[in-house]
């Protein structure tokens, strides 16, 4: 390895060269308290920033083995770390000058939910954080100066101050950890008591406006219902009393306002952990939780949504059924049939973005339309099974049908921001209303109590011949609503749980992986999730990469969100 020395010596040597001699940067020098390595260096000022790596060793960085001996507390720590040298670094950019990206110098930002990142990385206590710095030049001339201030002024500060125990503020760095093993204890208790999602008293619920993911200001407090209370003993922040969803089926009603999309999406992002401050740190939801939803003009590649379409017209296959553009009942209930697939225990449903045809029949629609002359068997006549016979539980938004209060185990009126347990009320209500005769036609064509039919689970993907054949495969992200490879778009603005553009470009590099190196017409699908999942747990996104020229800019998605990428691929070959 190289000393700081030679790195200074061989810069001054650069000087005013052209902005290609960069290159010969490429290496590791050793700063005392660090090891700098300069990983990937910019072809031109004006290209995406050089990528730079920062090592520090266990005995250094000084961080309690406690922080780090579980994964979640591991990857807390990386959060944590990964935005403390954002703060610092976001003082630091720019601060040497040039053209283009000169002198910038950036890392991950952090939203509300703490994910693993590859910008950061404890192993056995040795830290490796991976970074951005825009190289600095004058035109197309490197300007050395400029980059010997960053590298040995600029950037020892930050890398100071952030990464070594001794001199961060320990206090907020406890705090982080102590919530993590309060959210691991919340994650818990759902196994253990039978529970679909925890939402505790005093959360804030409401975002501060549809762009913003920060909490809404002045907000009215969450408060469970007396028969839902429960309250759990957290290793931290002791006794903690708030709503606990049971598993089965739950139904959401009450007025147009009233706060019904607002609880779900709090429940669907609650298969995240949230940083103090949020408002949901303390919502947590079953991490399999998948937000089911319509997806007009998805790509369906031989998917078996036969429990819920069969018969259609033109006698196309409903067992292998596959689509260039799925309508708003054929995209939903792919999107089940793909999320029973990927082991999802919890389907989040909102009645404003479910095609309502795939939701419920009425009954007089029932009497007109036979159902032999109905290809579909609505969701209704089916959650019950999916709960029964596959152990999948339901939570659903429905304020304007009361079809559903017959099904529900859970009946639950969102009235001005605040739950109440309707269940007894809605029952008796739907039973005189049963009495009266009314409802029958619906149960009758679809009883309660069948079973969810069996369905093909085995979907085995063939490689993407074409994709092998390319030798430089390019990918882009788009935000979280879409992502392409080698010029083919994905669409995940539908998955609403993709919660960051690093996700989606880590979605881009998994399923470019596994089209290379897992398809191979034998393994289905669930397999291929599973294998992806195991290996991401045992050597990280990291392990995505050959040669080690990992990317500093990915998350990890869910094994969920991995295997709606990969069916939402249009050159997926089933
Ligand atoms: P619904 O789905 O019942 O029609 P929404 O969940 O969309 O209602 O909520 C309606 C509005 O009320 C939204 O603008 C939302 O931000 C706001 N809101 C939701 N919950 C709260 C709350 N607890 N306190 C204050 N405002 C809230
Ligand atoms: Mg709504």
């Amino acid at each position: 390895m190289n000393t700081a020395t030679e790195l200074r010596n061989k810069l001054r040597s650069l000087d005013h060269k052209g902005y290609p001699a960069y290159k010969d940067l490429k290496g590791q020098y050793n700063f005392g308290d660090y090891v700098l390595s300069i990983d990937h260096v910019q072809g031109d000022p004006f290209a995406s920033p050089s990528r730079l790596s920062v090592r520090v060793e266990k005995a250094k960085a000084g961080f309690p083995a406690k922080y780090y001996d579980t994964k979640a507390k591991r990857i807390t720590l990386q959060d944590h770390l990964t935005r403390l040298f954002g703060r610092q670094v976001a003082g630091g950019s720019f601060q040497a000058k040039g053209s283009g990206k000169s002198g910038l110098l950036s890392v991950s930002r952090c939203g509300q939910q703490v994910l693993e990142r590859t910008a950061m990385r404890v192993k056995d206590g040795d830290l490796t954080l991976r970074f951005e710095a825009g190289f600095p030049a004058n035109g197309r001339t490197i300007n050395a100066r400029e980059l010997e201030k960053m590298l040995f002024d600029i950037l020892p500060d930050c890398v100071r101050r952030s990464l070594y125990y001794s001199k961060i503020d320990q206090e907020k760095l406890r705090q982080a950890i102590c919530l993590c093993e309060d959210q691991q204890y919340i994650r818990r208790c759902l196994t253990e008591q039978n529970l679909c999602a925890f939402v505790a008293d005093g959360s804030v619920l409401p975002r501060e406006s549809g762009v913003s993911e920060r909490p809404m200001k002045n907000a009215v407090a969450f408060r469970s219902p007396e028969s839902l209370r429960i309250t759990l003993n957290l290793p931290n922040r002791g006794p903690v009393s708030g709503m606990g969803i049971p598993q089965g089926i739950t139904l959401f009603v009450g007025g147009g306002y009233h706060g019904k999309s607002t609880i779900l999406q709090a429940l669907q992002n609650g298969v995240y952990d949230h940083i103090a401050g949020d408002g949901r740190e303390l919502v947590i939801t079953d991490a399999s939780a998948f937000k089911l939803r319509a997806e007009d003009g998805r790509s369906v590649t031989g998917v078996d949504i036969s429990p819920f379409i069969k018969n259609l017209p033109n006698k196309k296959d409903t067992v292998h059924f596959s689509t260039e553009d799925a309508s708003g009942s054929t995209s939903q209930a792919a999107n089940l049939m793909e999320a029973l697939e990927s082991g999802s225990s919890l389907i989040l449903i909102d009645e404003d973005t479910s095609a309502t045809n795939f939701m419920v029949r009425d009954d007089l629609m029932a009497q007109v339309i036979t159902p032999g002359e109905e290809p579909i068997t609505p969701f209704i006549s089916r959650v019950r099974g999916m709960y029964e016979d596959l152990g999948v539980s339901s939570i659903i938004v429905a304020g304007s049908s009361g079809a559903f209060f017959h099904r529900a185990d859970t009946i639950i009126q969102m009235k001005e921001y605040i739950p109440i347990d309707i269940t007894r009320k809605a029952k008796a209500a739907a039973a005189v209303y049963m009495d009266q005769g009314a409802g029958v036609a619906e149960n009758t064509a679809a009883p309660d109590a069948a079973d969810f039919p069996p369905f093909n689970r085995k979907r085995c993907p063939a490689p993407d011949m074409a994709l092998r054949k390319e030798d430089r495969i390019k990918m882009k992200a788009m935000g979280t609503s879409e992502l392409s490879l080698c010029k083919e778009n994905v669409e995940l603005r539908y998955l609403e749980q993709l919660k960051d553009q690093e996700q989606s470009m880590a979605l881009a590099h998994l399923l470019k992986y596994a089209e290379l190196k897992m398809m191979d017409g034998r393994k289905d699908l669930r397999q291929i999730g599973d294998l992806l999942e195991e290996q991401l747990d045992r050597s990280g996104l990291e392990s995505l990469f050959e040669r080690g020229d990992v990317s500093s800019q990915l998350a990890r998605p869910r094994k969920q969100e991995i295997m709606a990428c990969i069916n939402r691929y249009r050159k997926l070959k089933i």
